[in-house]
């Protein structure tokens, strides 16, 4: 540096969330279960929500912790515990249901955001047709979940919804990713942490991420 110069300044980066691909041994084999055409409506539903366990475990591994004054039977402790109000599971409909049911079986006092969002099929767009969120977003974390990852409209739209309604942080979680989501979501929303089991090879013509798994929800709901 010359010397008696201010040095130039950099402009300031926002923080670019990282995208975690999960790649436990169970969450891998439950995927590959999961992918199998041969796996049924009622096998689905239930990999589906052990997903949502294991994916939301990890999701949650950097949320603040406080502390509270208990007592065990052997003494008084400050003892860890999550921080400020319950948080917020948002689930994109329909199939996002399933996985959240599984992040509510670990999080049994989170509230619920339902989102309804569906795939203009000429555009291939996310529409809004239904949200409900609980109060006082402001004081939640807010772990949005939808299995697929495809183009990235609907998650970019989730998030944008979830941060409008000015959630204190968003994450968001799904199963399968395609690379082009992933690139929408992220020039987005790039302070959004993501979670993945996997990320697949692209879209197919209609949308649908290859290898994938076929559609989610009408895997989950017998609708197909
Ligand atoms: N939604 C699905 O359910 N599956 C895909 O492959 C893409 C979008």
């Amino acid at each position: 540096m010359t010397r008696g110069r201010t040095p130039a300044r950099r402009p300031a980066r926002s923080r670019v969330a990282p995208v975690t691909v999960v790649r436990h041994p169970l969450v891998q084999h439950k995927l590959t279960l999961l992918r199998d055409r041969a796996t049924g409506v009622s096998e689905f539903r239930t990999l589906l929500r052990e997903l949502g366990m294991l994916m939301v475990y990890e999701a949650c591994r950097d949320l603040p912790l406080g502390r509270r004054r208990i007592r065990t039977p052997l003494a008084p402790m400050d003892a860890p515990v999550l921080d400020g109000k319950k948080l917020v599971l948002v689930p994109v409909l329909r199939a996002g249901l399933g996985l959240a049911e599984g992040m509510q079986a670990l999080l049994p006092a989170a509230r619920v955001a339902h989102l309804g969002l569906y795939r203009d099929p000429r555009t291939l767009t996310a529409v809004e047709y239904y949200f409900k969120a609980p109060r006082q977003m402001a004081r939640r974390h807010a772990i949005v979940a939808d299995p697929m990852l495809a183009t990235g409209h609907s998650a970019a739209a989730a998030l944008s919804r979830i941060r409008e309604a000015g959630a204190r942080s968003v994450r968001f979680v799904c199963l399968v990713a395609a690379p082009e989501g992933l690139a929408h979501v992220r020039r987005r929303h790039p302070g959004v942490p993501i979670y993945t089991a996997a990320i697949d090879e692209g879209l197919n013509a209609h949308a649908y991420i290859v290898p994938g798994l076929g559609d989610a929800g009408d895997r989950l709901f017998g609708t197909r």
